[in-house]
């Protein structure tokens, strides 16, 4: 072998490169595609964030977790959730050290873009029924049109009684969709822009096209939608302003490319973090410090609601642990690290210019740890600090967890938002950590599958540091 020149030592000791994972380290290409096949289970159960709870929730059972009761006295090891309104879950699995001393937060969101009905959404035009619905979350709405959606949801009814709405995702189910004008007649919408091309309300859903069959009946083909529904679901009209219904698309999560090297799925922004962030909490057994790890709604919209991240349900929940284990919960706040996790835009070769490269993350590269989101000057970021990301840095490092840096595209070019500014607002350490996506908040977004790995590898040793 020939001997390293000195500025070649040099460059060894001093400069940075991110490694490429499958290039470096081939064993973790298998395991991440033997993790993957529970995460596309996740994405597969879970289309609403009252799935996702639901789901977490049966797994967290299954691994001997009970609900919480503020008023038991819990040990190291113990393990307990707590489920709010049946949108949001939290997770703990009690630490050695004392909650003053430090704690582990880790904090995702299971809400994802998509179009929910709005709340008087059936009409008929034109002989075909339709629903009507109100986009929820960041979307480009002309990436909705043409491709099969499943409705899921839940119907309050007059009584009070609640039934579950899934249509689109059984062998045999129909689907749904909406309709975008033949490229024979579209040369007047084709000079919109590309936002305009499909407008809101020209996401209408259609649900069918054959009428009740009685003379002079007015709007006979909205009548048989009515009737079907009710007689799957006993629903009226009238239901709908009782209900939250959301269209997602009725695709099932699967492998993409030739290598099977990504997933590709909807809702993976946020639901990679929460199922990695999940197992990760699962998988953790005897921690140094206590774990709080939370999936939480409305991320998407503001973190707003009482299921979302800006409300005080998590900080009443540390205020409990504290309660229990006799400490204030501002000294519990004021020690506690916790990372945000939420998916970055990874870059994208066929649109380089929004990204400036020496600062994206990629796919392929391991879990992004992203300082700040924000917009223009850092606008409504959290802004890590630097003793925070050494932290983080020396935890990862550690336990030789792939991680690249991101920023959420070039400057000005746009910008976005995660749950951390409102964690830092409880006055605790925040850095938000997750997964390169391709596509994000598209109706088929990417992850790279050895990337939704280290992101559970990278919890794994947040929770064992
Ligand atoms: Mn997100
Ligand atoms: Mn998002």
């Amino acid at each position: 072998m020939e001997e390293k020149t000195q500025g070649q030592l040099l460059k060894e000791q001093l400069c940075w490169n991110i490694p490429n994972i499958a290039k470096d380290n081939k064993d973790e290409v298998a395991k991440a595609q033997e993790f993957c096949e529970g995460y596309k289970d996740f994405l597969n159960k879970g289309k609403t964030e009252r799935e996702c709870v639901e789901y977490s929730v049966d797994l967290l059972v299954k691994a001997g977790y009970k609900p919480f009761d503020r008023n038991k006295k819990y040990k190291a090891g113990d393990k307990v959730y707590f489920i709010n309104r049946e949108k949001a879950v939290i997770a703990t699995t009690f630490g050695q050290r004392p909650l003053t001393e430090g704690s582990r937060l880790n904090f995702a969101h299971i809400d994802a873009p998509r179009l929910d009905l709005k709340p008087n959404p059936l009409y008929e035009k034109s002989d075909i029924s339709y629903l009507k619905t109100h986009y929820y979350g960041g979307i480009r709405k002309y990436q909705w049109t043409c491709i099969p959606l499943a409705i899921h949801g839940v119907v309050c009814k007059a009584d009070g009684t609640k039934v579950k709405v899934c249509i689109g995702e059984e062998p045999g189910d129909p689907v749904f969709v909406i309709t975008d004008l033949l490229p024979h007649l579209a040369a007047e919408q084709g000079k919109r822009t590309l936002n305009d091309g499909i407008k809101g309300e020209e996401l209408n859903i259609i649900t069918g096209c054959l009428p009740f069959d009685e003379k002079d009946i007015k709007e006979p083909v909205k009548l048989m939608t009515l009737k079907l529904l009710n007689e799957k679901y006993g629903i009226v009209e009238k239901d709908f302003v009782r209900a939250e219904i959301e269209i997602v698309p009725a695709t099932k999560a699967t492998d993409v490319g030739l290598d099977r090297g990504f997933v590709g799925a909807a809702g993976q922004d946020d639901r990679v973090c929460g199922y990695t962030a999940l197992m990760a909490e699962i998988d953790t057994k005897t921690p140094v410090y206590t774990t709080i790890t939370a999936l939480v709604d409305k991320e998407e919209i503001g973190s707003v609601g009482n299921t979302g991240l800006n409300s005080d349900f998590i900080l009443h929940y540390i205020e409990f642990l504290a309660q229990n284990a006799g400490v204030d919960y501002k000294d519990v706040c004021a020690n506690a690290l916790c990372m945000s996790s939420d998916v970055n835009a990874a870059f994208d070769p066929t649109f380089p210019s929004v990204h400036e490269p020496m600062n994206a993350s990629y796919a392929g590269k391991g879990c992004v740890i992203t300082k700040y989101t924000g917009s223009r000057g850092k606008s409504g970021s959290n802004d890590a600090s630097a003793e925070v990301m050494q932290k983080v840095i020396a935890m990862m490092d550690e336990e030789k967890v792939y991680w690249q840096i991101g920023e959420l595209g070039a400057i000005d070019v746009g910008g976005g938002g995660t749950v951390a500014a409102y964690v830092a607002h409880m006055n605790i350490d925040v850095v938000d950590v997750g997964v390169p996506i391709l596509s994000m908040h598209s109706p088929f977004e990417l992850a790279a599958k050895v990337d939704v790995y280290n992101a559970y590898r990278a919890y794994l040793a947040f929770f064992k540091h």
